[in-house]
């Protein structure tokens, strides 16, 4: 078992030193791993504090189209982890960045700039006063499904990154939303998400799986053994994680 592709990887694109790595420095690393199949994605432009800056989306797509042509024995994507704004499921790509995407990624992050005051009061302040309410933390689950359910519909999103992580959702519904709208939930091996009582929870529907990195640095590229012992651990059908060998 290995991993033959990942699809979550953050570069030098990332605003303020968050991604330590040149998109070069990370294609040699995963040739070097046998990767055949590697997603520079670094997060939309509506992250405050990572997000890739608008202006050098078409030079890091550059980068990737050379690099592709440099190295004939692995394939490069370029994409975005979008950023989900509101509770309409809005996020930080639109046309002019879809136009440079190979794959689509989406998350829900807490340094976003949200649409609105309400936005961010939902999702920052509400969420943290539920950690100490039932009945609020019950109707906030809710409320994050729906922004998150809603951004699935609205959007093209070919995975979905660390769903339950940073703010807590249902991830029976959000599964049932991935299989109507053919989006892959990813099992992110940094953040823990979806973690073994998700996975079990969502292979129950027709839903596919990715293990990503989500790797800051180069080193940390294709690492998947917290994923797939989680993948394994809930019962997994391994066949099922897109990315495995
Ligand atoms: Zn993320
Ligand atoms: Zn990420």
């Amino acid at each position: 078992m290995k991993l033959k592709a990942d699809y979550h990887i953050h570069s030098v694109y990332s605003k303020n030193m968050h991604g330590k790595s040149s998109i070069e420095e990370i294609v040699e690393k995963a040739i070097e791993l046998g990767l055949e199949e590697i997603a520079i994605t670094d997060h939309g432009p509506a992250h405050y504090l990572y997000g890739i800056k608008r202006s050098k989306i078409k030079e890091a797509k550059e980068v990737v189209l050379q690099l592709n042509k440099k190295y004939t024995n692995i394939k490069i994507l370029f994409g975005v982890e979008a950023n989900i704004l509101d509770y309409k499921g809005t996020t930080d790509i639109d046309r002019d960045i879809l136009e440079y995407c190979d794959i689509i990624l989406c998350g829900f992050h807490l340094c976003a700039l949200y649409s609105t005051m309400g936005d961010f009061w939902n999702f920052i302040v509400k969420n943290n006063f539920a950690k100490l309410h039932s009945k609020l933390y019950n109707e906030m689950v809710e409320k994050n499904t729906e922004a998150i359910i809603n951004a699935m519909n609205r959007y093209n999103i070919d995975i979905l990154t660390h769903p339950g992580d940073k703010i807590p959702v249902d991830i029976d519904k959000i599964a049932a939303a991935a299989e109507k709208t053919n989006t892959i939930l990813e099992i992110n091996d940094s953040h823990g998400h979806l973690n073994k009582d998700d996975i079990r929870t969502a292979s129950k529907y027709n839903v596919k799986f990715v293990i990503n990195s989500d790797a800051h640095i180069k080193d940390n590229i294709g690492s998947y053994n917290n994923g797939l012992k989680a993948a394994m651990d809930a019962g997994l059908d391994l066949k099922r994680i897109i990315n495995l060998a």
